[in-house]
């Protein structure tokens, strides 16, 4: 009882451990989608950011093919179509910026932008002055400086860009290393709960097969406790009634089976009344056991029952032995009993406990009556009374043949 309140307690604390880490896993995959989810947008935010700065410094390159144009190729390019294309450019630029500032930014690649549009800002007046030049002047020689010095500072305008480009990329590798940590970290978190849930689980179940198991053989052990007790004698610790009942039946079917002979042999102590009387009940009981101990250590067949009866008569059931062979049983019986020299003063047939042995053999037929049996082993037992007790009487009084007898500790005593 003891045990199994432990190991119930046990199981409730591993259920709930089993419970715990089973919420912890659930808690840490949702963290887990997160991460990934947040990961995937900080990927799709990188590459706006890279598409709209390449969209940025190619707006900006496009520039300064237009400026060129405008002034080395004039006798292919009309110069005002060239800047109007050239401003054009300036508005893709500026959508490609705002649509670059729209989107969220780190610290540091606000700085860059801030650098890359003061740098825009100072350069703008001179290039634009450089297209207007151009534009009214022709290839005139400070139109044509005007221009070199304007697209040395678009080359700075780009490198610029080039290195707005190169921080956002540093910002995304930085990030993508973070949450690629997150996730094996979370993965491994989920990998330890999965783990200790399913170590708990395999704990518990071996604890239940082991409970199980257990409380089989403890049922097990009562239910032969039982079955044992129900066919015992609790004073002599000798097969009772019952027993003897079922075995006699049993047998009686096997030897008109087998075409057989069944002895059956009826013990009865003398004067056992008188034996109370003198020394008392318990000392009765006492001799029973006493009694009881001596005779089977002469039924030593595995194949032999002794019985409690009731009171102070015990029965044999010899299977397989004839009228010799029970007389002979018989006899020793007897004599392990007289062997005892248990004191009896108020008795007629000694001065020790005695007793009386009526025998009944037969070789039982299908239609026979079990009955019989009894009443000719009574018949016997009376007689062996009347004759003056402390002998063993048989239907024919057979003289006890030789029959060879195996000595040994008794075996059908539980005591
Ligand atoms: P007989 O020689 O004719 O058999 O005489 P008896 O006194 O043995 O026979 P009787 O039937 O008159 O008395 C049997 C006695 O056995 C009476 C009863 O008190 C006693 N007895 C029966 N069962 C037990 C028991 O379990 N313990 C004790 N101490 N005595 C018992
Ligand atoms: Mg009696
Ligand atoms: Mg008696």
């Amino acid at each position: 009882m003891h045990i199994f309140r432990h190991t119930t307690a046990a199981l409730a604390i591993g259920f709930s451990a089993i419970l715990i880490c089973m919420l912890a896993s659930i808690y840490i995959g949702f963290q887990h989608l997160d991460q990934t989810r947040d990961a995937w947008q900080r990927d799709a935010l990188f590459r706006e950011k890279v598409r709209a700065s390449f969209l940025m410094r190619e707006a900006i390159r496009e520039r300064s093919f237009h400026l060129t144009f405008a002034t080395s190729m004039s006798d292919y390019f009309d110069r005002d179509e060239q800047r109007e294309i050239y401003n054009f450019k300036a508005i893709n630029f500026m959508v490609a910026r705002d649509k670059l500032i729209e989107l969220h930014m780190t610290p540091l690649e606000k700085s860059a932008m801030n650098d890359l549009m003061q740098r825009i800002g100072e350069l703008r007046p001179s290039i634009d002055r450089a297209m207007d030049l151009v534009v009214e002047n022709g290839n005139t020689f400070e139109a044509l400086h005007q221009m070199t010095v304007a697209l040395s500072g678009q080359s700075g305008v780009i490198e610029e860009i080039n290195n707005f480009i190169r921080v956002v990329e540093g910002q995304s590798r930085l990030e993508a290393i973070n949450a690629t940590r997150e996730i094996d970290d979370t993965q491994f978190s989920m990998l330890i709960l999965s783990g200790c849930a399913v170590a708990l689980a395999a704990i518990i179940g071996i604890m239940v097969l082991i409970r199980e198991s257990r409380h089989m053989r403890r049922l097990r052990r009562h239910r032969d406790e039982l079955a044992q007790l129900s066919t015992t004698d609790a004073l002599t610790c000798i097969a009772n009634r019952r027993r003897f009942d079922e075995f006699l039946e049993f047998e009686w079917a096997r030897a008109v089976r087998s075409n057989s002979s069944l002895s059956l042999v009826m013990l009865d102590i003398d004067h056992f009344k008188n034996f109370n009387d003198t020394y008392g009940h318990a000392a009765g009981d006492t001799c029973l056991m006493e009694v009881a101990k001596a005779m089977c250590g002469v039924i030593v067949r595995a194949t032999d029952l002794l019985a409690r009866y009731g009171g102070e008569e015990f029965a044999c059931i010899l299977p397989e032995t004839g009228g010799d062979g029970a007389y002979a049983i018989a006899e020793k019986l007897r004599t392990a009993v007289a062997g005892l020299k248990l004191k009896h003063e108020d008795s007629s047939a000694a001065d020790h406990i005695t007793v009386s042995i009526g025998i009944a053999t037969t070789l039982p037929q299908p239609h026979d009556d079990i009955s019989k049996l009894f009443e000719v082993a009574d018949a016997n037992l009376y007689k062996a009374k009347e004759q003056g007790r402390n002998r063993v009487v048989s239907a024919s009084d057979p003289m006890p043949s030789q029959e060879t007898f195996q000595a040994g500790m008794p075996q059908q005593s539980t005591c």
